[in-house]
């Protein structure tokens, strides 16, 4: 067998491996999740003017070009979503997507208080997000988590009115308070926000260092208590917060393909991954928001897997890593660890390098 044949073997074997493997997603929208067909629904029920009306003319306006016409497509994104209806179908969506890729656990962001400033009422979007949740869970065999985020860059307001929904549906599902928005705006003004939140029983995780530099990330660490960094690309400039994150086991959550479409490397091949990886922080693969970034979770493990000439035992690491550091119960954890690790011992891989 010449090299070039067994390098394509080992490529399909690993295309192969990830499509069908056990997966975990800790960093995904769902506003940015919804694809060209749902999103035409709604806006058709919304009575939204979209740039186009067809699937291929939405993908196209989909497509990034620049910040401002990234906003723009979340905003309009968003005022298609207004009557607990609408949540529940982008949510299904999401779910059936999730089983095809098999994907057994996601925690999700959800940018409530958009949504209540277009008009949606935030209890009932709760209740009909719980309903749906539990049905994917019954039906598809897949978990969905929320994480209700904060963002930096509007009225403060919001900031409470976030918190008090995390707060008032902690049993609906709601397991954590995210950070998101311009990190030119800082963390600190957040501080009585994170601090409730850890005291009140939710998990926290920032977007840091993925527009400005490692500093967005020590305010995370400082003020928010972050457990996990959204991004965190650009700690590699900071080699004493690389130490910290190590030692505190802080994870981050890398998302490659979103990194490059927002030019925020200049490509895959230059992104910093490897170099976060080789100084033994933990890591996990996300999509980040993979209708606007056209691509998915097994996407982008396709593509790390490449990069990194990852192996099968690795790339179950990968996912392993995932739901290490995933904001569950440790009951609920266990068992899924367990249905994890059963079905690569049925694939003859075991013994992965777990916490990285
Ligand atoms: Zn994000």
């Amino acid at each position: 067998m010449t090299s070039m044949t067994s390098d394509r073997t080992v490529r399909h074997e690993r295309f192969e491996f990830i499509r069908r493997m056990p997966k975990a997603e800790l960093h995904v929208h769902l506003e940015g999740s919804i694809r060209a067909p749902t999103l035409l629904e709604l806006a058709a029920r919304r009575n939204v003017e979209l740039p186009a009306r067809d699937v291929a003319g939405i993908e196209r306006w989909l497509t990034f070009r620049d910040f401002d016409h990234f906003l723009e497509i979340y905003l309009t994104i968003s005022r298609c979503l207004r009557d607990p209806e609408d949540f529940q179908l982008a949510t299904a969506a999401f779910l059936e997507e999730r089983a095809r890729e098999n994907i057994l656990y996601t925690e999700a962001h959800l940018t409530i208080s958009t949504h209540v400033a277009n008009g949606a009422n935030g209890d009932e979007i709760a209740e009909a997000l719980a309903e749906t949740v539990a049905a994917g869970e019954k039906d598809l065999g897949v978990r969905l988590r929320w994480i209700a985020d904060i963002v930096r860059n509007v009225d403060f307001g919001r900031a409470d009115q976030t918190l008090e929904w995390a707060l008032d549906h902690l049993d609906k599902y709601v397991v954590g308070l995210g950070l998101s928005g311009k990190e030119s705006h800082p963390a600190q003004p957040f501080r009585e926000h994170f601090a409730v939140a850890e005291t009140e029983g939710l998990h926290r995780t920032v977007h840091a260092g993925e527009q400005s530099g490692a500093a967005a990330i020590w305010d995370a660490l400082e003020h928010c208590g972050a457990e996990r960094i959204g991004h965190g690309i650009r700690a590699v400039e900071d080699p004493k917060l690389l130490d910290v994150l190590r030692e505190r086991k802080i994870p981050l959550e890398l998302s490659p393909t979103s990194n490059v479409r927002l030019g925020l490397v200049p490509s895959l091949e230059e992104h910093p991954l490897r170099r976060l990886h080789d100084a033994g922080i933990p890591w996990s693969l996300n999509s980040d928001d993979p209708a606007l970034f056209h691509t998915s979770l097994t996407q982008e493990f396709e593509a790390v897997g490449d990069l990194m000439s990852m192996d099968l035992r690795e790339l179950a690491g990968l996912s392993m890593t995932a739901l290490e550091h995933a904001f569950l119960e440790d009951s609920e954890r266990t068992s899924l660890q367990r249905v994890f690790r059963t079905w690569f011992a049925n694939q003859g891989v075991d013994g992965f390098p777990d916490g990285r």
